[in-house]
């Protein structure tokens, strides 16, 4: 039986030592100044810098990595047709701006699979069972919405229910490792239950990396750029890179919260601890895309086929079948999991993948590989992992951490309250975090900040309290 994301929501309220895709080198020398630098062209960034250019006023970023993109990464290189190695959903089609944005820039959005089939060993699970798992998935999500409402804050690990019985490991799966990247006793409770939900996913046939380096066509960046040191005050800010420093009056930076974290930038002062102890706080969970290209269908699948299986591990992972009609199918780990077999390299996630798939569909599939790729984000040294999730008692670090810090704005994926770990959360970070440099120097009149949208909480996504990828 498929469960349809319908069931899926009633059921309850996802580099590499990557390749260099769509190199965009800057021709011209790196300007000496600037109004606002922007440091790091994901979608947080290349959000900002649009905001800032909108604004009529001077911006440059500067990106260390040779492509537009960060987590946002398409590789049309490898197999010839476009995957995306980070994020591929956008999620919640009635507000997520980066839809409008796609069909703006006249990409191909297309819907996500409707369905997700679950295998129970070698077979496809039965009505009943599928509807026991999404029984199992609706006590799992409620258990950890209501201990986020007690007076400490806990792991998400440690409330539930002690009787999922077969499900447990698909339940633990679908709700952390695969929507966090973190087992649920490292993800937070409150942050859990604070995510919006990520519910019907539209991918870009293009690929999310392509729409992200689109949008970043018009603005001033320079790639291979690496910001190595920032001083900062109330007034102004001094980028330093390899090729130069930038005077800016303001900066907005979108490094990740683990690049954060280790220092990858030096700052003169220092940026206080309770923003350091905050991007600790906000951790990068580990999720890896494993992409084989068979030949002959060996798994019998339809076009962008959604399965997961009933396990009683964590050592088990999410398969997205013929990749958009392609012969490449997607395999993510993730999770403590995916960061131990991600540590041991390409060949060791390849060799788990084909062990899986055969497990779950037959002997053939070795045979049938005829390529293979896979993702290292927690090795990637500009990004250092996948996407944050709050540790127990966290959740109050996003907001810290998107408070300014002298002239610099912090922005990025982990800095958004309730749509962490996602590309749409990021973008709308770059735009706040852009607003609040542009007030601070005096380029937008200091009106009362326009109240959040308010998404409709629920659960989680396209898989029950989970995203769908
Ligand atoms: C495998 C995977 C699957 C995912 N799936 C989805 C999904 O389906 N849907 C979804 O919405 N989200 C998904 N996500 C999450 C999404 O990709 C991120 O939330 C989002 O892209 C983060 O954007 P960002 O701008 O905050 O950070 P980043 O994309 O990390 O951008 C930060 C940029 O800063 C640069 N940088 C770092 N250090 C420096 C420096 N010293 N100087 C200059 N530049 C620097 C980096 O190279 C990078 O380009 C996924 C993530 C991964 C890894």
């Amino acid at each position: 039986m498929t469960m349809t994301r319908r069931d899926l929501l009633s059921a309850a309220a996802s580099l590499a030592a990557a390749p260099a895709f769509g190199i965009r080198a800057w021709a011209a020398p790196l300007p000496r100044e600037a109004d606002i630098v922007v440091i790091g062209a994901g979608a947080a960034g290349i959000a900002a810098a649009r905001r800032i250019m909108a604004a009529n006023r001077k911006v440059i970023v500067v990106e260390a990595s040779g492509q537009i993109g960060g987590r946002c990464l398409t590789d049309t290189a490898t197999f010839g047709v476009p995957f995306d190695r980070g994020a591929r959903w956008m999620y919640n089609p009635e507000t997520n701006p980066m839809i409008k944005l796609a069909r703006a820039a006249a990409l191909d959005v297309t819907t996500a699979p409707i369905g997700q089939k679950i295998r129970i060993g070698r077979r496809n699970a039965r009505a009943g069972e599928t509807e026991q798992f999404l029984a199992a998935l609706v006590r799992a999500n409620r258990a950890i919405d209501e201990a986020s409402r007690g007076k400490a804050d806990v792991n998400c690990g440690s409330v539930l229910p002690k009787d999922l019985g077969d499900w447990a490991g698909t339940a633990e799966f679908v709700l952390g490792a695969s929507f966090a990247g973190k087992d649920l006793k490292d993800v937070s409770a409150i942050d859990k239950a604070r995510a919006q939900e990520r519910n019907a996913a539209l991918a870009c046939r293009q690929g999310l990396g392509t729409l992200i380096a689109k949008l970043g066509e018009q603005v001033p960046l320079s790639l291979s750029t690496p910001a190595s040191r920032v001083s900062w005050s109330n007034r102004d800010v001094t980028v330093e890179t390899p090729s130069g420093k930038i005077a800016a009056r303001a900066a907005v930076v979108t490094v990740s919260s683990n690049v954060l974290a280790a220092g990858g930038i030096r700052f003169t002062p220092d940026i206080p601890k309770r923003q350091l102890d905050a991007a600790a706080k906000l951790s990068l969970g580990s999720l890896d895309r494993i992409v084989l290209q068979l030949s002959g269908n060996p798994l019998g699948l339809a076009r962008d086929d959604s399965v997961i299986e009933q396990s009683n591990s964590t050592r088990t992972a999410l398969l997205l079948a013929n990749m958009a009609g392609s012969s490449l199918c997607s395999i993510d780990v993730a999770g403590s999991f995916g960061r131990d077999l991600a540590a041991q390299g390409e060949p060791a996630m390849v060799a788990f993948a084909m062990e899986w798939l055969t497990k779950l569909f037959g002997s053939e599939i070795g045979a049938a590989v005829r390529k293979s790729s896979a993702t290292r984000w927690n090795a990637a040294p500009f990004t250092l992992g996948a996407m944050s999730s709050a540790v127990p008692g966290g959740q109050g670090s996003r907001k810290i951490l998107a408070e300014p810090v002298g002239c610099m704005f912090l922005a990025g994926e982990a800095t958004h309250e309730t749509l962490w770990g996602t590309v749409d959360g990021a973008w709308e970070s770059g735009e706040r975090a852009a607003d609040a440099a542009l007030r601070r120097i005096g380029a937008l009149r200091d009106e009362a900040a326009p109240a959040p949208k308010q998404r409709r909480r629920t659960a989680p996504a396209g898989s029950p309290g989970a995203r769908v990828n």
